[in-house]
């Protein structure tokens, strides 16, 4: 038997109570593994919670990509089965449900709305991506079966997993059909253009041809008669030469929207009549007879842009005796239409019985440049352009024009325009002084103006000496003193050193050292009475609105237009020139 200890305890007893405490420590130890690993284990699932969270959060903003791409994408197997498509691919070929597609191949699918050629080539494309491991690019129009065929531009691009081998494949259809339109809409701009340019090379080439040829004439004639001839044939083609190029200025500014109206009070029936009068030689001419109708409504003064009113009657009556063979008849119409806030409409109608338009080049023949076939320019003249403006026009003055005609039959052409009445104020750009603006009326040619000028002094303000020639050349006659200065510095300098020397002054305005606008400036500043008073007429070749409205606000009385039409420049020189 082992000795009792001293404290009494037995040894093995105390063996047992060390070996306990051992397990203890050991258990303990343990315990706080397994707490570890538990705490591990919990961070492992909280990370692994994360990163799902994360992956679905990337899934769904893929989807989101995917969804609202504006190209159209679909998800292949390594078999070219389908794995995914976007919503806008079921919408377009009108599959209900995503199932129907889900592990189908291709093929099967684009069969149902790809002809089999076209097919064919899709399915090479899609295999030389494949085999070739990169993207390939075709282009296609095809209609997904919602009826509207689109020009897509179609990329096939293989994906590989990590180790290259092949998963799957992606394809990406690109809608080009707007891109597409608008390069064609550039290219036919494009086209109209070069066929203006060809068509006003021709235009302009003709009267010159004219010019240049009657003048060559007119120097060989040897009797005053044939020289009379050529001159009145070279007047002819001037005259036409300068519509034109109006034309393409009034063309250009309403392309780059500078067209503005200049509303004044006007006598309606005169302007009229005043547009009848400038063609009235051309009715006469053919034989044609014109016949004038205005509704009694009309008050006899409105409110409108007068000139440009007279630029689409004009027209549409030049186009009417134009295209109306001889002895036929035009009829002019004008109504009063529906009263409108501020006004009322005005419609007019402008009818002949000429060869008329067929339906499909009526809607043609108000777009620039376009005449109803290109022999009408050979036969009839003109640009093509009339119509054009005056469609422009008319809708600025918040109305519509339209055409009513049978091949063969004649044409009517209508259009509204809105007017106010008398009273109602022009615009801003009405506070020119519309008399002094105005032209002025034509002077008879046959009037005697020997020596009527003959008391008074001009100074003649124009750099170009021939232009300074023409116009002492042609006052001659009148006997008017003229003092030439070859710009607006010598002009004002000899102003200010005789202001009552002179009784009028004409001032061009595009000069060199001191222009036009800056020597009338300086001419209306200099203190002295007459400076004030002296009528000084603009004359440029500046004729647009805002042109004119410079002139008046460097203080000048009026304007003529270059070229000079000498009636005009002899009457403008009469109002001023008692
Ligand atoms: P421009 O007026 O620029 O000198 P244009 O008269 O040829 O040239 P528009 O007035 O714009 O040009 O007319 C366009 C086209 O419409 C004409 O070329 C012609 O083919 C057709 N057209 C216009 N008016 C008539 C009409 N009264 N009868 C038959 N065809 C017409
Ligand atoms: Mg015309």
């Amino acid at each position: 038997m082992p000795d009792a200890r001293e404290d009494g305890e037995h040894p093995e007893l105390t063996a047992l109570r060390k070996e306990a405490k051992k397990l203890n420590r050991q258990i303990e130890f343990l315990q706080r593994i397994v707490e570890r690993n538990k705490s591990i284990i919990a961070a492992k699932a909280k990370m692994n919670e994360v990163l799902h969270t994360e992956r679905a959060k990337q899934d769904s903003y893929m989807n989101l990509v995917l969804e609202n791409s504006p190209d159209i994408i679909l998800l292949f197997d390594k078999d070219g089965r389908f794995v995914y498509c976007a919503e806008v691919f079921l919408k377009r070929t009108g599959i209900k449900n995503v199932a129907f597609i889900s592990g189908r191949h291709y093929r099967e699918v684009f069969g149902k709305f790809i002809a089999p050629p076209l097919l064919d080539e899709l399915t090479g494309a899609f295999q030389k991506a494949v085999a070739q491991r990169c993207s390939t690019v075709i282009e296609q129009i095809i209609d997904m079966g919602d009826g509207t065929p689109l020009n897509y531009k179609i990329h096939f691009t293989p994906m590989f997993d990590g180790n290259g081998a092949l998963e799957g494949s992606f394809a990406l259809f690109h809608d080009l059909t707007e891109v597409l339109k608008a390069k064609q809409n550039a290219e036919q701009a494009n086209l109209a253009k070069s066929n203006f340019l060809a068509t006003m090379s021709h235009e302009i080439r003709t009267p010159l041809n004219v010019i240049i040829g009657m003048t060559s004439l007119a120097r060989a004639a040897k009797d005053i008669e044939r020289k009379d001839y050529c001159l009145t044939k070279i007047e002819g083609a001037s005259v036409h030469l300068l519509g034109l190029i109006n034309d393409i200025l009034d063309m250009s500014k309403i392309e780059a929207d500078k067209f503005e109206l200049f509303y004044t009070e006007f006598d309606f029936r005169k302007a009229l009549h005043q547009v009848i009068d400038v063609l009235a030689f051309r009715f006469d001419e053919k034989n044609q007879r014109l016949v004038v109708k205005v509704d009694e409504r009309i008050p006899p003064r409105l409110v409108s842009d007068e000139q440009r009113f007279a630029q689409v009657m004009t027209n549409l009556l030049s186009n009417a005796t134009k295209f109306t063979p001889a002895g036929g008849i035009i009829t002019v119409e004008a109504r009063k239409g529906d009263e409108i806030e501020g006004g009322y409409t005005l419609e007019i109608q402008v009818s002949d019985t000429g060869i008329g338009i067929s339906p499909e080049q009526q809607t043609r023949v108000f777009h620039s440049f376009e005449q109803v076939d290109s022999s009408i320019s050979r036969k009839y003249g003109g640009t093509g352009l009339g119509l054009a403006i005056s469609k422009r026009i008319v809708e600025m003055m918040r109305g519509h024009i339209r055409v009513e005609s049978k091949l063969g039959q004649g044409a009517s052409f209508i259009f509204t325009i809105q007017v106010k009445p008398t009273g109602a104020a022009a615009d801003a750009a009405g506070s020119i002084d519309a008399g002094a603006a105005e032209n002025p009326k034509s002077c008879e040619t046959s009037q005697d103006l020997t020596s009527c000028f003959s008391r008074y002094r001009m100074l003649l303000v124009e750099d170009i000496d021939l232009n300074r020639e023409i116009v002492s050349a042609v006052l001659e006659p009148t006997g008017l003193t003229i003092d030439e200065a070859e710009n607006g510095k010598i002009a004002y300098e000899w102003f200010i050193a005789d202001p009552e020397g002179y009784d009028v002054i004409l001032m061009d305005i595009h000069m060199p050292e001191m222009d036009g606008y800056e020597a009338t400036r300086r001419i209306r500043a200099f203190d002295h009475p007459r400076a004030k008073t002296i009528p000084i007429i603009a004359m440029t070749a500046n004729v647009f609105r805002e042109d004119l409205e410079r002139c008046f606000d460097a203080g000048m009385n009026s304007h003529l237009g270059k070229p000079l039409n000498f009636d005009e420049l002899v009457a403008t020189l009469q109002q001023y020139l008692p």
